[in-house]
């Protein structure tokens, strides 16, 4: 598939990894993961912290599936507001999601200071403003339901909006539990961490097209031919899961991002904090440590990829002029665009764990717009899974 086109910043900025592994012959594992993105990464690192022998395997260049192309806010809210969620899977589940998310932006920064890596990751506030008078009612609902069940939430007025923070909307919720990070060198940092401390293996140019699955074992079958036997299967390919998994299970789309000129810090808003929106499709908007903005949306709710690249000159033009709504004085110029694909789901929600159709095999498939925070989730949950540590109820799995 065809994940991305255009220049994403994060790859310009790091560059490649050094590392060029391909797999040349057989090999035996107690766990083989599939995909070198973020989510891949992090089921790794929960694995090998618990000294299970991992291999990952990867059909592309180590990391540069939709890792690269993320703007990488961490946000505990979903797509999905809390009060509709609520009405599609219960309150008890809606509001568990929310947390699970919530908890996993403390869990990244942990996992940050312990392997002692400068991926830069910040704790930065997010607005959800609102994009009308209709949004404003929205926000004026999920306030009072987030209140009501202990998320931390506030809610400012017009004019509280204009005075702190310069932007003319009805309305915003607030919260100073975001944050943001480079996902790229995060997660080449974490398979770097654990192939010097761990003896992570991560094979690029490694396409799992078959995989076998018998009682006790499961083996993986490349595309020239080479074996890969395993006592579990991690899928971790991100968008591109149609050939490991028997069931669609998202919508694909496509979103549009470009980044700035770096900024003087004058010229940019109070506590640089993430910015999305109640229209649907949103913008979301971020800076990055060299006082670039990021601004991101103008969805299409389709795939093909020539249709997709047609139209980044034109979306370009779109995200600015929004843009320049929230922000009319602003000086912005475009130093850097792409474009991506991009997966949702009927509830905003991943799907993560076993599928019955594929024994001895893991899904960590984190659709949506927290695509990172659901890795997050995922990693853990396999984790202890694969221990067969007592899981709560899984609320992600696939006949909810
Ligand atoms: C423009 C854009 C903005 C986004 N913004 C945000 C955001 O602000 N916040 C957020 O939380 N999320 C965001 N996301 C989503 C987030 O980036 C993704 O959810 C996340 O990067 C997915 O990581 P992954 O590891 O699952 O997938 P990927 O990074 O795509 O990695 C999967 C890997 O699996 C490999 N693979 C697939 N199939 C096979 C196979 N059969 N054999 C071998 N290898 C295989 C691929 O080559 C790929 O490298 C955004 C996404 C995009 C595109």
């Amino acid at each position: 598939m065809d994940l991305k086109s255009g220049l994403p910043f994060w790859l310009i900025k790091n560059g490649l990894s050094e590392n060029y592994e391909r797999l040349e012959q057989d090999i035996e594992t107690e766990v083989l993961i599939i995909g070198s993105g973020i989510t891949g990464a992090l089921v790794a690192h929960f694995l090998c912290e618990n000294n299970v022998k991992c291999v990952i395997a990867d059909r592309r260049m180590e990391s540069t599936g939709s890792t690269t192309a993320s703007t990488a806010q961490l946000q505990y809210e979903i797509d999905e507001y809390l009060y509709d969620l609520i009405e599609k899977v219960g309150e008890e589940d809606a509001v568990k999601a929310y947390k699970m998310c919530l908890e996993s932006i403390t869990t990244l920064e942990k996992i940050v200071k312990q392997l002692k890596i400068d991926v830069d990751f910040k704790r930065v506030p997010s607005l959800y403003l609102a994009s009308d008078a209709k949004g404003k009612k929205q926000l004026e609902k999920e306030f009072e339901i987030r209140k009501k069940h202990g998320l931390p939430v506030q809610y400012l007025t017009e004019e509280m909006l204009l005075s702190e923070y310069n932007i003319k909307r009805k309305a915003a919720l607030y919260n100073n539990e975001s944050a943001q990070v480079d996902t790229y060198k995060f997660c080449q940092a974490i398979l770097d961490y654990h192939r010097k401390n761990s003896g992570l293996k991560v094979y690029s140019h490694t396409n799992i097209v078959e995989i076998k699955s018998k009682k006790d074992a499961i083996t993986a079958y490349t595309d020239k031919e080479i074996k890969i036997k395993a006592k579990k299967i991690v899928a971790a390919p991100g968008f591109e899961s149609e050939n490991l998994l028997d069931e669609k299970v998202m919508q694909l789309e496509s979103t549009y991002v470009l980044v700035s000129q770096p900024m003087h810090p004058d010229e940019l808003w109070k506590e640089k904090c993430l910015i999305w929106e109640t229209a649907r499709p949103y913008l979301y908007i971020r800076t990055t440590e060299d006082n670039r903005i990021m601004v991101g949306g103008f969805d299409e709710p389709f795939q093909d990829p020539k249709k997709r690249d047609a139209l980044m000159d034109k979306k370009n033009k779109d995200i600015l002029k929004r843009f320049k709504t929230f922000f009319p004085e602003s000086k912005i110029e475009i130093d850097f665009y792409w474009c991506g694909t991009f997966g949702g789901t009927k509830d905003g929600l991943p799907y993560i764990g076993e599928h019955k159709k594929h024994p001895n095999m893991y899904f960590a498939l984190g659709y949506g717009g927290n695509g990172i925070t659901f890795s997050v989730i995922a990693a853990e949950m396999i984790k202890d899974m694969y221990l067969g540590k007592q899981t709560e109820e899984n609320i992600f799995r696939f006949d909810r």
